[in-house]
């Protein structure tokens, strides 16, 4: 099962208590109003879907309810580090590099179970 580290609970938790909350730091527009419609749909809905490191919004849905920051690599899917959210985004070269090795996930833990 993947643990996901609460920046607001300061630990670990179970990856069922966090929902994904789509992209960090997407700057809002000032001027949502006068967007024409192609732009408030490239805004709204259009989104890079980066393969490697990227910096998302996630929520601890099921505990302190709070939104904070991951940066993730979505290969791996390893968790980098998370923080506040609106702290900036963290130096990259400080994060450690995505492991090697498999994922665990809980569908390979459920069937091991006894
Ligand atoms: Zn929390």
């Amino acid at each position: 099962m993947l643990l996901i580290y609460c920046p607001y609970c300061e630990e670990e938790r179970s990856e069922l208590e966090f929902r994904q909350a789509g992209d960090a730091h997407i700057a809002r527009p000032t001027t949502m109003t006068e967007m024409s419609d192609e732009d408030f749909e490239a805004f709204f809905f259009l989104r890079d879907n980066v393969k490697g490191l990227t910096f998302e919004r996630w929520r601890h849905l099921n505990g302190c309810g709070r939104f904070f920051n991951a940066a993730r690599d979505t290969v791996s899917d390893k968790f980098l580090t998370t923080y506040k959210a609106g702290l900036p985004r963290p130096d990259v070269s400080t994060l450690r590099p995505a492991a090697s090795a498999p994922v665990e996930t809980y569908e390979a833990t459920e069937s091991d179970a006894k």
